[in-house]
């Protein structure tokens, strides 16, 4: 008899939904975590005394609001913000900036008067040809195992929107599909920039590598719409609330207790998973084991390649985890005061998430300098002041900010990356200093991390954020192996995959463990 009905690797908020399903249904459910905190790469932690920041995501961009009800989140204590405008991306002194309002009228009128009626007659023509790839993606969203791409595209009977969907899922860059809408590449260039830095967010690529198409559309469809949410008390509260809601169903968390290996015999079908082997060396039985691991950690680290059919083996092996960031966390005394073209951020409601995203061409300057393993010159960049929204986070008359930036070398030198992660931190708050001159002066405490701290913190492949790019072919039913379509099983009987490395893909969004404990449950007997 075994210890555990299931048993879930990892406190992510992907490990906990799948838990807080499968106890709500009955089902005797542990879950086990390496750290002694909840919500992996997305978790709020008082990094500073007295302040709280989201380490890892900051909000739920691509994230459904029916989870919500679905896991009855807000019987467990989950507020969601709302804020005022998502972003505010600005470049040059000469181009406007570009504000995304969350109501659209506002956002309509602020297009409109700023950046005129091609921009938005472009932008709404861009939503208008990126729909055929949402249809297919609602549809595909809760599917256990996905239908191949090529067989979608194959199936669609117009022309037309095949050729479309080629273009986002396989070929075409991000620039590619943007240029058709919004050819002047001196016109527009904080929208080109802003819509350019989602297309390469979770991939290996520039703003023209042929399949950046693929996660442009992904950001723009994959949520309720491009409106960020964000959690009372920081991305953590959302991994706290499923946890509430998994031990009111009665489960059971470790903290502190890693996972060194997967118990894998032989049974009558072939392989199959009987449970965990921790670092301690305590063995704990399930009649199933659910990994929230990206596919390389699971497969490779944690099940054992001689447990794997060899393809299966070679896949995971190729699977592609290139991913080079910065994410830098200061506690501020006062708010900056931001100047000249900019002044408009010193409204607090548009100034709290502010981007240096001056263009395309900018990016793409970043991502060459990246390829060469160098820290970009002027880093594109991401700032914001989470407290401004949401004063819980700090105390009284201090405020929380931080920065994210992409393209911090993912292989530095030997010995060199301490110095690359210090001059790109500095570049990123210099961006910020050519707008707030008082910026410096109103920073306390900061710490900077990289890819290699969520690597080393949370056994994620290469520090990748997106637990397995969003390249074409690392998506839909290549997601989590390529060439498997088995979805979230695996070839080892009774293990099953329920993390962001699986479809529909990475991000705050509940759905992979959500769906792999639906398809556990297809099949559970008592
Ligand atoms: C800097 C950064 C910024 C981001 N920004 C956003 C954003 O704004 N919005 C957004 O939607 N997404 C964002 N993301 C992506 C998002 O955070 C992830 O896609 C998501 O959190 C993955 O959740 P998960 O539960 O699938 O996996 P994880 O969060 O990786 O959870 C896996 C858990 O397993 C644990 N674990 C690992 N190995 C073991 C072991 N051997 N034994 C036991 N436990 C183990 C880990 O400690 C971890 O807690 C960001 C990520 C990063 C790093």
């Amino acid at each position: 008899m075994a210890d555990y009905d299931a048993i879930v690797v990892g406190a992510g908020h992907n490990g906990l939904t799948a838990g807080a399903v499968l106890a709500k249904k009955g089902l005797k459910v542990l879950i086990v975590e390496k750290t002694n905190w909840n919500g992996g790469m997305a978790a709020s932690k008082e990094l500073f005394k007295g302040f709280k920041h989201s380490v890892g995501a900051w909000a739920l961009l691509v994230f459904r609001r029916e989870m919500i009800e679905l896991l009855e989140l807000d019987k467990y204590g989950l507020e969601l913000i709302t804020p005022e405008s998502s972003y505010c991306v600005f470049g040059d002194p000469a181009d406007p900036p570009f504000i995304g309002y969350s109501d659209t009228a506002k956002m309509a009128e602020h297009v409109m008067e700023k950046h005129g009626v091609d921009a938005i007659q472009g932008l709404a023509q861009l939503g208008e040809y990126i729909a055929p790839y949402k249809a297919i993606l609602d549809a595909e969203l809760d599917k256990a195992v996905p239908r191949p791409i090529e067989q979608i595209i194959a199936e669609t009977p117009d022309a037309e929107t095949r050729e479309r969907l080629i273009k986002i899922c396989y070929s075409a860059s991000a620039m590619d599909i943007l240029r058709m809408f919004l050819p002047d590449p001196e016109k527009h260039r904080c929208i080109q920039g802003s819509l350019m830095a989602s297309a390469i967010d979770g991939t290996h690529m520039g703003p023209y590598t042929p399949g950046s198409a693929l996660s442009l559309a992904y950001h723009y469809t994959a949520g309720d719409a491009y409106d960020f949410k964000i959690p009372k008390g920081g991305i953590g509260a959302l991994s706290d609330a499923i946890e509430q809601a998994f031990l009111g169903h009665g489960g059971e968390v470790r903290y502190k207790t890693q996972v060194k290996s997967f118990i894998i015999e032989d049974g009558p079908n072939g392989k199959e998973a009987k449970g965990i082997e921790l670092k301690n060396g305590e063995k704990i039985t399930a009649k199933v084991v659910l990994s929230s691991l990206d596919a390389q950690s699971s497969f490779l680290r944690l099940a054992g390649e001689e447990h794997l059919p060899y393809d299966f083996a070679s896949s995971v092996k190729e699977i592609k985890y290139t991913n080079g960031y910065i994410q830098l966390h200061m506690t501020l005394d006062k708010l900056p005061t931001f100047t000249g073209h900019m002044e408009i951020a010193n409204e607090n409601k548009i100034g709290w998430l502010l981007a240096c995203i001056p263009s395309a061409d900018h990016l793409q300057k970043n991502w060459e300098q990246y390829q060469r393993n160098e820290v970009p010159d002027k880093p594109v960049s991401y700032c914001y002041f989470p407290s401004v929204m949401d004063p819980s986070l700090a105390p009284e008359g201090k405020y929380t900010c931080t920065i994210f930036s992409h393209y911090f070398p993912a292989d530095p030198p030997p010995g060199k990356h301490n110095e690359y992660k210090d001059l790109m931190a500095e570049r990123a708050i210099d961006a910020i200093v050519d707008i707030a001159p008082d910026f410096r002066d109103c920073i306390v405490d900061k710490v900077v991390l990289t890819q290699e701290y969520f690597k080393k913190t949370f056994g994620v492949t290469a520090g990748d954020f997106a637990s397995g790019l969003m390249h074409p072919d690392q998506m839909w039913d290549k997601r989590p192996v390529a060439g498997w379509g088995g979805g979230y099983r695996t070839p080892i009987e009774n293990l099953v995959m329920c993390g962001a490395a699986c479809h529909p893909g990475p991000g705050v969004t509940c759905r992979p463990g959500y769906n792999a404990a639906q398809e556990v449950l297809r099949t559970w007997e008592d």
